[in-house]
């Protein structure tokens, strides 16, 4: 086989979609309106499909921190964390997440793919053991991989299947890292992190939790599915994203374990890369800011999770099994998953398009997420285009969607 042989399987797999006329993994967004509204070929639409759960991408307060910071501190750090890319505000931001987790220690990466790259391989190495969900995100095994640790699987939020390989282990437990995230992003179901907590604490093993999809949207506080379920002790390091609810891009972990300042000096994808830029820095600042000042925000995007949600069951689609603000449409098969998202992107709706083997189960699905910024009216003209194509209704007027 030559080197560019392994391609084919990826290549005609491309041009089989092509051939359908649409390619909806590269949809270019012509211009962004508001935190739910773009322009896409030419087609005024709902944003339906993004991780912008608060809807902060347009804050004020967001954008002025932003601006300000681009202009006192230029447009990027040009270096390492490690070198000349360790910046006031990069501390104070670490700072103020391990506050807002109540943690002692806070470590920033400049994205959340690499904040598990570079908390896995370096926590977990030869000889240990990464316990880790099925369903867990392609950063986290990424992770696995480069750490060197012997990688066990159990079935996804199935913690009977995780006590049977904990039980397993023997001594080997101690030197054992279960990872799990909080809310999985592709049917937007919730880990049973009680009974997870339970089996940690009672296997003596340890616990990271990727909070990426909950942080902002889950606990009384925004501090994700831990925090609502009350186990945030038992959880050894938390991970996160800036990407989603914090509208920015970058990632972190929060712990009270030292040994995160160590990882300033071992933890390759944290020093081999540059550190955020400043306006990102000082935007996501100003988000957790929002966060903290603003709980009704959460009340306004589970309204909207609930009120979607709602809509499709009653419209008869097989949708994720918790209500959430991300909101799975599962169907049979790959074409009728194609031919739903081009009929919704007709209608004004952009949402995602997720085939296997990217799926939970090999299921086609389309995956709807709701923010806090969209309307009530919004949230009725995406549930309407579903209905429009399922049953030919006639569309509600939505004074200024198109
Ligand atoms: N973890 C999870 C669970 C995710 O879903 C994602 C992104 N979708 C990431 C990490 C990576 O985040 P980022 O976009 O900041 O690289």
């Amino acid at each position: 086989m030559a080197l560019l042989d392994k391609f084919d399987n990826v290549r005609q797999q491309r041009e089989a979609l092509l051939a359908s006329g649409v390619d909806p993994f590269h949809v270019p967004v012509e211009a962004v309106h508001s935190a739910t509204r773009a322009r896409i070929d030419g087609r005024e639409v709902i944003l339906a499909g993004t991780n912008n759960y608060l809807g902060l991408t347009f804050d004020d307060q967001c954008h002025r921190a932003a601006r300000e910071a681009l202009a006192d501190q230029g447009t990027g750090t040009t270096g390492s964390p490690l070198a000349n890319g360790s910046y006031h505000d990069h501390r104070a931001l670490e700072a103020e997440l391990a506050g807002f987790f109540g943690r002692e220690q806070g470590l920033l990466f400049a994205t959340g793919y690499q904040a598990n790259l570079g908390m896995l391989a370096s926590l977990a190495g030869p000889g240990d053991v990464i316990l880790l969900d099925s369903d867990c995100h392609a950063s986290i095994y990424d992770g696995c991989q480069l750490s060197g640790a012997d990688i066990v699987r159990f079935r996804h939020n199935d913690p009977a299947s995780l006590e049977k390989r904990l039980r397993r282990l023997g001594d080997r437990v101690s030197r054992t890292l279960i990872v799990v995230e909080g809310l999985y992003s592709m049917l937007g179901d919730t880990a049973p992190l009680e009974r997870i907590a339970e089996l940690k604490r009672e296997y003596g093993a340890y616990l990271m939790v990727d909070e990426a999809h909950s942080l902002g949207v889950y606990g009384a506080t925004g501090r994700g599915v831990a925090e609502s379920l009350g186990v945030e002790a038992s959880v050894d390091f938390v991970v996160g994203t800036f990407s989603k609810s914090l509208a920015g891009v970058g990632g972190f972990c929060v712990s009270n374990y030292e040994v995160l300042e160590t990882l300033r000096y071992a933890s390759r994808p944290y020093i081999f890369t540059a550190s955020p830029a400043p306006s990102v820095v000082a935007g996501v600042r100003a988000a957790l800011g929002v966060l903290r000042q603003s709980p009704e925000l959460l009340d306004r995007l589970w309204a909207n999770a609930e009120a979607l949600y709602g809509a499709l069951d009653e419209l008869g689609y097989q949708l994720g099994p918790e209500v959430s603000p991300v909101i799975a449409v599962l169907v049979d098969t790959r074409d009728e998953a194609i031919a739903l998202w081009q009929g919704l992107l007709e209608q004004g709706v952009y949402a995602n398009l997720v085939l296997p083997p990217a799926t939970p189960e090999g299921k086609a699905l389309l995956r709807c997420s709701v923010s806090a910024a969209h309307t009530a009216e919004e949230i009725r003209w995406i549930s309407d285009g579903f209905a429009r194509l399922t049953t030919g209704r006639e569309p509600f007027a939505l004074a200024d969607a198109r």
